[in-house]
Formats: structure tokens, sequence, C-alpha cells
């Protein structure tokens, strides 16, 4: 078939996949125009995919050096990671996100000499993994852990990106040639390659590659890597050695089977989020049902309340496999240890943002959000340059296990750079994405999942063009404005998402109140003719309170987290007396917590001010009597978690202890 045939244009507009409530408005439709996520895009344009491209395509990162080495362009060997030439896909996929915000030709230009060596590199059957190709030690498809499977995803999205904004076909070719050849290898019902395939990008990869050309066999072999996962039995052979096997990489229990996330946070995640844009195009019951229960059981049982996920960096699973970076059992949620690298944060993101996709239910954006404000931007600094893989809820210095992993991804601080490079990129390629993430078109309308001002100029599922824009200053007032600009004659439905922590929230068409139900965790829906100046105006009241875990969470018993909004606090030791410990602070639960705006402050953030009491009498041992204890007041602030780390380093902790006034907890009269 002639591929300029299958490039259909119809297919560019993404919106086919039959089993999409919510269709994905096209990239660049939505931009930022101020507040705090056109800041962070801007930061992102300037500072993080500007920093991001001298660290790799320098000596430091060498992972556009891996490429030229193996284009025979340059003299060396391989280094980094055997995934860094996914990571390199990941900053570039950032890259043409921000070119099709700002149309900038150098970014053009500069993306189209990376795909030049990557051409290069690639060799003439269309293989392309620099991990194998210059080192000796191993052929391809070998052994699993060299991570093939997940390069190869990322070089398939990040194609099908760059093809939809630029229309340029020069990455796609490569992306075709490689995807082409791995079906030749996997499609076929061989044992020995049945169970490979460790981080399972290529799924997703390989679903969008349907997408954009609209060649079923991309498809199909999506499908077989799901089909494949748990059909052979578990055992250590050529292909597996080199790290864990069975609930590790979700091979135990096949995907429809299964009832509980397991294994490596970050694999489990992007294998479901690739099965359920598998579902997007084949409708199969089987298929949802199993990860409506996955997803359940990841945000109900597995996740903290920053929406990060990956309780430990070593543990087993219930089926007393050997597991790293991933879910521990239910409710089992230690702060300090937690690993919750940002990638498994994001890839919980995506997950439910593909989720909304496919069920159009606010409880996932609500997830999306949650995951964005808090443990997706706490993987990195104020400044943009900065970056943290694990996303503890508590930090303290010189306590912490795991040393020996400490320079690789366990840091007190955030670093410049990250030998384990997935989450930077990974993180940045999502800031400069998120724009995509806040409309969603439905059939009968759009709905408005994300809070931000923006813009929107994007065709509605009929056709016909629409626009709007919207006004506020949220994630730090919940005022939304909204203001229709343009809009077909006969009616449409506009949707908008009440998170699920609002209260007595308000919602007015040009300054009434029209009767419309606004229950909190749904998406209120207005329906009529729309005209343009129609204003709605959204009013979601922001108090800050006190959040409890299940009691089932031991870690966390007789402690509060404090949130205001989407945004999760935390106290840190720059704002305590000199000498004090995080672990000396108490929440006095009778002092008030006051917001106050700081425009110049950790890049403008809301903090909360509050009396917290320090305790001053400290005992000596692991075990130590104890009595009625001594506490000090004292003034303070709380500030966002995701901002935590931007002034030297501190000590951190989300959850605190919390002391009631007992005359004001009495249930008595
Ligand atoms: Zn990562």
């Amino acid at each position: 078939m002639n591929l300029d045939q299958t490039v259909a244009k119809q297919n560019l507009d993404k919106n086919h996949s039959p089993n999409l409530k919510f269709k994905n408005v096209d990239y660049g439709d939505c931009k930022w125009t101020k507040g705090f996520w056109a800041d962070k895009f801007k930061l992102c344009e300037e500072v993080m995919v500007p920093y991001m491209g001298e660290v790799l395509c320098g000596d430091i990162g060498h992972a556009l050096n891996n490429f030229k080495i193996a284009a025979g362009e340059k003299q060396g060997e391989h280094k980094g990671m055997f995934w860094h030439d996914g990571d390199f896909y990941k900053f570039m996929e950032a890259k043409t996100y921000v070119y099709g915000q700002t149309k900038n030709p150098n970014l053009l230009e500069e993306l189209d000499e990376y795909i030049g060596i990557i051409s290069r590199a690639q060799e003439k059957d269309g293989y392309l993994q620099t991990q194998i190709q210059l080192r000796s030690e191993v052929d391809r498809y070998e052994n699993r852990k060299y991570h093939e499977m997940y390069n190869t995803g990322h070089l398939l999205i990040s194609a099908c990106v760059h093809y939809r904004i630029t229309g340029q076909r020069n990455f796609l070719d490569i992306a075709i040639k490689h995807a082409d050849l791995l079906h030749t290898i996997f499609m076929p019902d061989t044992k020995h390659y049945g169970r490979f395939g460790f981080n399972q990008t290529q799924i997703m990869g390989l679903v969008e590659l349907y997408r954009t050309l609209g060649d079923r066999k991309y498809l199909d072999l999506a499908e077989k890597f799901i089909n494949n996962r748990g059909k052979y039995k578990v055992e250590h052979h050529s292909t597996t050695e080199g790290y864990p096997i069975g609930d590790m990489v979700q091979e135990r229990t096949p995907l429809r089977e299964s009832n509980e996330a397991v294994g490596h946070a970050v694999l489990a995640l992007y294998f479901y989020a690739g099965a359920a844009d598998v579902y997007a195009e084949t409708g199969e019951k089987a298929l949802i049902d199993a990860l409506d229960r996955l997803w359940e059981n990841v945000t109900n049982k597995k996740m903290y309340v920053t929406g990060a996920v990956g309780q430990t960096h070593y543990g087993a699973s219930a089926n007393r496999d050997m597991i790293e970076e991933g879910f521990l059992d239910a409710y089992m949620m230690p702060n300090m240890t937690a690993y919750n690298e940002t990638c498994a944060n994001l890839c919980n993101a995506m997950f439910s943002y593909r989720m909304l996709g496919i069920h159009g239910e606010s409880k996932y954006a609500d997830i999306m959000e949650l995951v964005l404000y808090n443990s997706a931007l706490s993987g990195i600094s104020v400044a943009g340059k900065e970056y943290f893989y694990a996303n503890p809820l508590r930090m303290l210095h010189n306590t912490r296990d795991y040393k020996a992993h400490e320079n690789v991804t366990e840091t007190p601080d955030r670093e410049p750079y990250l030998s384990c490079f997935c989450c930077p990129p990974n993180l940045v390629r999502t800031i400069a994405t998120v724009s995509d993430w806040a409309y969603s078109l439905s059939e009968d309308g759009i709905s408005v999942n994300l809070y931000g001002s923006n813009s929107l100029d994007t065709k509605l599922t009929d056709g016909s063009p629409f626009k709007i824009s919207q006004d506020t200053e949220y994630p730090w007032k919940g005022l939304v404005k909204i203001t229709v600009e343009e809009c077909r004659k006969s009616a449409i439905e506009i949707c908008l998402r009440i998170p699920v922590w609002v209260e007595n929230a308000t919602l007015l068409l040009n300054g009434q109140d029209i009767g419309i139900p606004i229950i909190s965790g749904s998406y209120a829906k207005i329906a009529r003719v729309w005209k343009k100046g129609d204003i709605i105006t959204l009013d979601m009241p922001m108090t800050a309170r006190l959040v409890e875990g299940h009691p089932r969470i031991e870690e966390v018993r007789n402690q509060v987290a404090v949130k205001r909004g989407p945004i999760v606090y935390c106290i840190e030791t720059p704002d305590l007396p000199p000498d004090n410990s995080i672990l000396d602070v108490y929440l006095n639960g009778d002092s008030e917590l006051q917001v106050s705006y700081h425009p110049d402050f950790l890049g403008g953030i809301c903090t909360l001010e509050t009396e917290v009491l320090l305790r001053v009498d400290k005992g000596e041992g692991m075990y130590r009597a104890s009595g009625r204890p001594k506490f000090e007041p004292y003034k303070t602030r709380l500030i966002p978690y995701f901002a935590w780390s931007n002034r030297g380093q501190a000590e951190m902790t989300v959850f605190i202890p919390i002391i009631w006034n007992t005359d004001s907890i009495s249930s008595k009269p």
C-alpha cells in the first residue's frame, strides 16, 4: 500500500477512535494566556526545554552522541541507561509541543537535525536501539531488561506527535520502518518472544501509529502484546535475566483477569494506559472491565494524597514476587521511604486521561489534576533546571535508607542531571502539553476538564468552528469565567468539571442562576443555543482543609495533610526555627489556616499561615517513657508540596501529627 495514501487526512483529527466518549482536541488548539499554566509553559519554552537540550545534546547527557556514534559520525561508546534513546525521544516530543504552540522555526530546524542523525543511526531493516547497536554484550531482543520496547514506544509516540504537529514525514518514516520490523518479529506466535517486553510503552506507541496511519496491523500487534502477558509460565530464561519476574512486570495474571495493581508502577501504568488505548479502538468489554477494576484499585487503595504511586523502592507482591519501584499492599503507605517516581505519577495521570476519554466522568480528571499540581510538578524545581526522581511525602536528613541509590534516584535535593533520566523529559513533555488536556470534545459539545486562563480555538465533532476563552486565577482562586466567542447556531452542551473537593459552588450564565445542578465529582452540563458573548461564571470557594487517611493507613494515624483546592501543602524546615526537625512539628487543630498570595515567592504561590506547635521535650532511644508532652507555639506557614526544596537543603513533611483542644472535640454537649 502506498504510505502517502494510508496517511489519510481524516486520521489527523484523532477523532476516529470509536469507543471514546470524550475525544482529544487537536494539539495546539488550546493556548494558555496568563496565570499558573501560562507561566509554567513559558518556563518550559524558555528554560526547561533549552536547558534539557544542552544537557542531552552535550557530553553530560550524551543522548544525541549515542545516535551520532551509531550513525558513524562520531567516535565513542554508548553512555547512559538502556532507555536513554527513549528519554531523548520524550525530549523531542516536548520540543515538538512547544513548536506547536509557538511555531518558532528554530525548534523545527533543531528537530530536523536530530531526526537526520537518528535516521542515519537506524539500520537498513529498521532496527534502532543505540544501547544494543553500540554494545557487543548482547544481541537484538535477547534480554528484555535492555528496554527495547520502551525506546520503541517513545520513538513511535514522539514521531506521531511530530507528524501531526508539523505535517512532516521525516520522523514518522523512521517510526514506520521500525514498527514494521517489530511486526515481523513479534506478531508470529513464538514462545521465545512471548514474554518479551519489560516496559510496555510500545503498546501506546503502536496504537498511536495505527491512529496516524490507519493500518490495522499496528493495532493487532499492540493487542498481541497485551494478550501475551500472563500467557506463559513465569520462570527465568535467557530473555528475562537481570530483573525480577512475575508480578514485577505484570506477567503473572493476564490483564483481563487482574484485580490488583502489582509490580513496577511505571510498567504497570504504561501497560494499563496502552490497554486503554487498545480498548478505545476495539471496545472489548473484558479489557475495560479489568481497567476499571485496576483504576479503582490504584486510586482508592494504593495512591498517595499527592496523586503519587509506587510505595516502595524494593518490596514484594502478595504472590511473593520480588518487585522494584512499585506497588505494595493496599493501604501500606510509608511517607519517608515512598518511591513515587515522577514517571509513575505522570503515568497515573496519563492512564486517567485515557479513562476520562473512555468514560467521560470527572473522577478521572480529578486524578489528572491532583497529579499535575502535586506529584508531577514536585519533580522539577521552580527554576526549571533541577529534578527529583523520587517524590516521598516526608524528607529527613541523614536518616534515609537506600543510601546506595541516593545518587541515582533518591536524592535529598533536586539535581541538575540524573543519570537515570527518564523522569525529567517525561515531566517536561507533560508540562508542554497540559493545555491539550484542558478540554475534550463530546458528541454534543465540549467539556472543560482543567481550569486555567486560556483560549480555545477548535472544531466540534461535527466540524463546526468553536471558540471560547477562559479567565481565572486558578489554582489560587476558584472563580472561573468562560466567554463564548464563536459557536454553531444549533444547541451544544458545555460541561464544566466540578472537582471532587468543591463545596457550595455557584454557576451563573450571563449573571443569572439557571438552576443547573452542581454536584462535586461530576460535570455540570449546560445545554443550549449559545451566542457570542455568553458568559459562564463558575465560582468554587477554596478553603484550606485538613485531610486524614483511611484508618487502615497506619503510617498516617493521628496525622493530617492540608489541602486547598487541588493543592496539597507541606511544611519545610526553612519555615521553622533553626535546629528544629520536621518531626518536632505538630499542627494545632484549633489554629486557623490563613491564605496569602505571594507573587514573588517560589514562582508565585499561596501560602497558608498558621500557628504550629513545636515539641520541646525530646526523649532518646527507640522506645521512651511517655507523658504529657511540652509544646511551644510558633507562627509559620505551609507551602505547596510541589514548591518544596527550592530554598536549600530542607526537611519536609506532608502529613503532620495534629493536636486538638480536648474541650473542642468532646461529643458531649
Ligand atoms: Zn522516571
